[in-house]
């Protein structure tokens, strides 16, 4: 294992390697990340800026200034105070709280907004600087759902039933649509952690042989199947379609990915 060249993984990383084993190597392995647009790089700074806003606010520090600098930071700032999410009162509470988990010769990583622990409970909270999505299970099926209750079992002690994990999303939503609230609590179970647990172990032996295969034979990391729809579809494109000689073949079907800025999508980055 000494010669791989990747051993820390994060829930960024999981959701790359489950959704496309090549896309992991393009991205981490051969460098091949797109540029991002400026408007994706504003947002992210913007995330940012709300991420500290929140902690300085757990700690008990001014945050007047921050908000002072920017509107769309001030807007969110009075939805959290108008529609908070439903927090645990907990006697400790640790915003940016990091943790590590050594799994199949990798170290698991993962950094909670906000973790609040009170007794034998404990929750999970998480600030998304987005509207929030209409498809539940895409949340709860997330890398960063799974492995952050995971994580919280294995590392923190926890019972699997006395954890959970808090969602809430700064960006309002509609009147007219469902869902109405702006958070999402995610409980957490022994079932779910079993099968997480197979699910990753699985996902980091593979992982470590085509590691193997790439740093010892060149070996290319697999193609996800064209069945599964990760390529491209009417919701969805891979930047990496030209590289993998995955492009869609007909005009109309390059035509339905130039409209893909209409539909929602579940970012949870
Ligand atoms: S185009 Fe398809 S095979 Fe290539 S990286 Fe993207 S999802 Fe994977």
């Amino acid at each position: 294992m000494e010669s791989l060249p990747f051993l820390q993984l994060s829930q960024g990383h999981l959701q790359i390697l489950e959704t496309c084993p090549r896309k992991f190597q393009s991205i981490f392995l051969d460098n091949l990340t797109l540029p991002q647009p400026s408007l994706a790089s504003e947002k992210q700074e913007l995330g940012k800026q709300f991420h500290q806003l929140m902690q300085q606010q757990a700690l008990g520090l001014e945050i007047q200034p921050l908000l002072d600098d920017s509107p769309k930071l001030q807007g969110w700032f009075q939805h959290f105070q108008d529609s908070p999410p439903l927090l645990m009162t907990g006697e400790f509470r640790q915003s940016e709280y990091q943790c590590t988990l050594p799994l199949e010769g990798f170290t698991l990583t993962a950094v909670f907004d906000l973790l609040i622990q009170s007794g034998d409970r404990a929750q999970i909270v998480d600030w998304k600087t987005y509207r929030r999505p209409l498809r539940t299970q895409a949340i709860q099926q997330h890398w960063q759902t799974r492995l952050y209750l995971f994580m919280a079992a294995e590392v923190l002690g926890y019972a699997t039933d006395r954890i959970s994990m808090m969602y809430w999303f700064a960006e309002s939503t509609p009147e007219d649509s469902k869902p109405a609230q702006n958070w999402l609590s995610i409980p957490y179970s022994e079932s779910m952690h079993q099968q997480t647990r197979e699910t990753l172990e699985k996902l980091l032996v593979s992982l470590r042989s085509w590691m193997q295969d790439f740093t010892t034979k060149h070996q290319s990391f697999p193609q996800v199947a064209l069945s599964a729809q990760k390529c491209w579809s009417k919701t969805q494109c891979c930047p990496f379609v030209t590289h993998c000689h995955r492009t869609p073949d007909s005009a109309t079907d390059l035509e339905d990915l130039t409209n893909l800025g209409v539909i929602a999508e579940v970012s949870l980055d």
